[in-house]
């Protein structure tokens, strides 16, 4: 069938041809990554600066940081956390870390220290790889620090009271020869990236080097070879799974160049384009919404552009059409992943026809199964339910949260995604809804049970829940219901500033309401789906 729907199984097999995954047990991503040599094409472009590294240069300089980490102590299994903003470092740290069989576990930098603090206790770092900015932040963690930006004179400095410092530019030059001799099972963790999954607070979620290699090779494989040399841009953050796996990992591992931007920006995102004649922009859905609304002025080229990709959050059918007469000649696609995917599991190809408001078609190797929530029937096509997932890029898991893995992942290994779609005739997924609690601003994850114990806090607040609502820019923002103490005169203005104190800026609240009791169910849960229907209701 076309749709891949297998009526006696109620299973939806990927129509796309299958890959084989390397079987052999050790292999680490990195050596997977450079297995093959692409000797002096270019790997990676700083876009403000126009400075290039080659797929030769990128191995020597990994190889050599994995024996520079080794000599600062990192040991197979120890995790390191990278704070910082894109840049053609980057990828070297994370490669370099998995390189060692060491762990990496990536945040957003613009966090602030209690955030960041919870994830380094819950992942359990033990060394820090920031940027100078951000030193004033991160050193209250007391752990050692290597900077990715400055020149240091000597190999480390160390103030009396304060853990040692190291430069990267230092462990750079450190001969790679050297570096640690390690065997890394592909089943063993390679990076632990944080999500909240359908409820609770941010969690680690465990990805192997198994799945990450996987994750590039189904993907991208069936891909027909570009008539020109693709030229990727990178504007997301790298720390998440779609700037990580889906655009950094991914593409490098195909041999194509990844041009990078430190952060989003509207303008320079444009003039990057144009100076590198870049083909593929992956984006989300309010970088849609601006290449609309604000229409790019003459002076940007954008006549390089052949694809742009929306993905980690709804993309609506209208900005859909809006854009696709905007810009005729670029394909626009849909693609839909998780964390707990290690990168995308439904995408749609350049050659193949998307149908509008679809996130596409099961990338090879993965399953899915489309279950109704009352009565666990699996659903033939156009029928709506819970999406689930099964292939070898599924996480095992979250770190240390047994509770959590078991309520996401069956025993057989499916992947509850707390999504709600279905697929059509076509296997093209549409995803409509989601049950899980997780609000995405500007495709950011924002746990409600985050905001909900900040607010819960406040002396004078009794009761509280938090939801999404929804929003054209952001596509949605964090909705609080308030309940005040007897006498209480808090308003909306003074809730949305003690949360925005204790906050990184995407998690504020934007809008609140004050009620006289939060629906509870008998165990006590927030039945904050109440509330969103609630919302929509008047809305
Ligand atoms: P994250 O782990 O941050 O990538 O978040 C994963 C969640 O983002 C999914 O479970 C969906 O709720 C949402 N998401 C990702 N891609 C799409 C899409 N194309 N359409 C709708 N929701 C999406």
């Amino acid at each position: 069938e076309k749709s891949g729907y297998a009526k006696s199984t109620g299973m939806y097999f990927s129509t796309r041809p299958a890959f084989r995954i390397p079987e052999e047990p050790f292999l680490s991503f990195t050596q997977y990554m450079f297995a093959h040599s692409y000797g002096s094409k270019i790997a990676l472009v700083d876009a403000p600066t126009g400075k290039t590294v080659s797929f030769e240069e990128l191995e020597q300089q990994v190889m050599a940081l994995a024996a520079g980490l080794g000599s600062i102590g990192v040991c197979q299994g120890n995790t390191v956390i990278l704070i910082a903003p894109n840049s053609i470092l980057y990828p070297v740290v994370f490669l370099s870390v998995m390189a060692i069989g060491a762990v990496i576990t990536t945040a957003n930098y613009v966090n602030t220290f209690p955030e960041l603090e919870r994830q380094i206790q819950d992942s359990e770092a033990r060394l820090v790889v920031t940027i100078s900015s951000l030193v004033q932040k991160v050193k209250k963690s007391g752990l050692p620090l290597v900077l990715m930006d400055e020149d240091g004179v000597s190999d480390h400095v160390s103030q009396p009271d304060d853990a040692p410092i190291f430069f990267l530019s230092n462990l750079l030059r450190s001969d790679s020869s050297k570096a640690p001799p390690v065997r890394i099972h592909q089943e063993d963790t390679a990076a632990l990236l944080y999500s909240s999954g359908t409820t609770g607070m941010s969690k680690g979620v465990i990805i192997s080097h198994k799945n990450l290699i996987s994750s590039t090779i189904i993907v991208f494989s069936p891909l027909p070879p570009a008539p020109v040399d693709e030229v990727i841009l990178c504007v997301l953050p790298m720390f998440h799974i779609y700037g990580f796996s889906c655009i950094v990992c991914a593409n490098l591992c195909k041999a194509r160049t990844v041009v990078v931007m430190p952060q989003y920006n509207f303008e320079s995102m444009l003039a990057a384009v144009g100076r590198y004649r870049v083909t593929v922009l992956p984006v989300v859905p309010p970088v849609i919404l601006h290449l609309v609304k604000r229409q790019p002025g003459r002076q940007y080229d954008l006549s390089s552009l052949r694809d742009v990709g929306s993905a980690a959050a709804p993309l609506g059918k209208e900005l859909m059409e809006a854009f696709m007469k905007m810009y005729p000649g670029v394909q626009l696609s849909q693609a839909y992943g998780l964390t707990e995917t290690s990168g995308l599991a439904t995408l749609i190809f350049r050659q193949e026809v998307m149908c509008i408001g679809s996130s596409g078609k099961l990338v090879s190797n993965v399953k899915a199964k489309v279950v109704d929530f009352d009565s666990g029937r699996f659903l033939p096509p156009y029928e709506k339910g819970e999406i689930w997932l099964h292939g070898p890029c599924i996480t095992t898991g979250y770190f240390k949260k047994n509770e959590a893995t078991m309520a996401t992942i069956d025993s057989e290994g499916w992947l509850h995604t707390g999504d709600i779609g279905f697929f059509n005739n076509e296997g093209q997924l549409f995803v409509v809804d989601r049950l899980k609690e997780m609000i995405k601003y500007k495709s950011f994850q924002v746990a409600p049970a985050e905001l909900e114990a900040v607010l819960a806090s406040h002396p004078e607040i009794t009761d509280a829940a938090v939801i999404p609502c929804p929003d054209e820019e952001a596509g949605e923002v964090p909705m609080a219901f308030v309940v005040r103490s007897p006498g209480s005169t808090l308003n909306e203005e003074k809730v949305k500033s003690f949360v925005a104190a204790q906050v990184s800026p995407y998690k504020k609240v934007r809008q609140v309401v004050f009620t006289n009791a939060i629906p509870k169910s008998a165990s006590g849960k927030i039945l904050r789906k109440e509330l969103i229907q609630l919302l929509r209701s008047k809305i």
